[in-house]
């Protein structure tokens, strides 16, 4: 029997002696102001256990991986259909990069880049406001993680909205090739208060036991199970933007990364996990929680690649 809890409390143990620890991201004020030393990890496994370890209950900005989230919603209100607006193919290219809308006709790679994100709230934003579309979200990451105290950080709702140039222009650039059909700023709002959810990372690792469990949670369908199983495929080829093929070759499973230092990883039919360390690498993925993640898929033989699945 794996000593879970054991290897969960060693990881975090050894994480506070880390001394590269990542630069924490400044480019959204508050952002900047979270200690770098936090450092938090929960495991959700498939028969309810919890593991914690260190900051687990502090909520912290999701950031990026409210893109899993946003993905699924639109699916579910779409299909298929989504993806005549946005493509399947990892970036190669920063979070926020412009480049391949060029020669794409702004049609972004995937949906977990940032542009893609932006046209998958686009897409929500065809059936409902963005009052609407932004309660509709929070409804369903507190009915995920069966906790109604998940709130937006409206202070960073606001800080993006007011430094959010860079989105602004993929906004804009993808309206002028007919890929947007809200107003900019609209789109951007809604965009801003997905990234601003605040979650820990229990509630974040409750979240995503849809993704571990072929899409139902305790009996309740939220996602078919070929969808459940495509969700975990973007995450494992674009969920770490241009490091997502490093982390699959490191922690071989599915993972989605969020600028505030959390990353969701999926080991399916065995464990939701949720890591945060506010520190990024050059890719804008959390260092340590990168580096947790490896030891821990070492120590536990977790991975998509195992030809026996512990
Ligand atoms: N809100 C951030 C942005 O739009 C999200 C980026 C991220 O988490 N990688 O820049």
């Amino acid at each position: 029997m794996t000593d879970l809890a054991g290897i969960v409390a060693a990881i975090a143990d050894e994480m506070r002696w880390e001394g590269q620890r990542g630069v924490v991201a400044s480019y959204i004020p508050p952002l900047a102001a979270v200690p770098a030393d936090k450092f938090g990890l929960a495991l959700v496994m498939a028969d309810g256990a919890v593991h914690l370890a260190g900051d687990a209950d502090e909520p912290f900005s999701v950031q990026s991986i409210s893109k899993v989230f946003a993905l699924t919603l639109a699916l579910g209100a779409v299909g298929d259909q989504l993806w005549a607006r946005v493509g399947r193919e990892p970036s190669g290219t920063a979070f926020n990069s412009i480049v391949q809308l060029e020669t794409e006709h702004g049609i972004p790679r995937n949906p977990f880049i940032n542009a893609g994100a932006i046209v998958v709230c686009d897409v929500l934003l065809g059936r409902l406001r963005p009052r609407e579309a932004i309660g509709q979200m929070l409804r369903f990451v507190r009915e995920l993680a069966g906790d109604d105290a998940i709130v937006i950080d409206d202070d960073v709702a606001r800080a993006e909205q007011e430094t959010g140039f860079r989105n602004r222009a993929l906004a804009n650039y993808m309206r002028s090739f007919g890929n947007l059909n809200g107003e900019v700023e609209r789109v951007l709002g809604t965009y801003f208060h997905f990234c601003a959810l605040a979650m820990s990372c229990r509630q974040l690792a409750l979240a995503g036991r849809y993704l571990m469990n072929g899409g139902a949670v305790d009996g309740h369908r939220i996602v078919t199970e070929n969808r459940a199983r495509r969700i975990n495929a973007l995450m494992m080829s674009c969920g770490h933007y241009d490091n997502s093929g490093d982390f699959a070759y490191r922690i071989g499973l599915p993972g989605k990364s969020g600028v505030g230092g959390g990353i969701l990883a999926i080991a399916p039919g065995i464990a939701s996990i949720a890591v945060w360390s506010p520190g990024l690498n050059a890719a804008g993925n959390s260092q340590l929680g990168q580096l947790a993640l490896e030891r821990l898929a070492q120590r536990t033989g977790w991975s998509v690649f195992e030809p026996r699945m512990p």
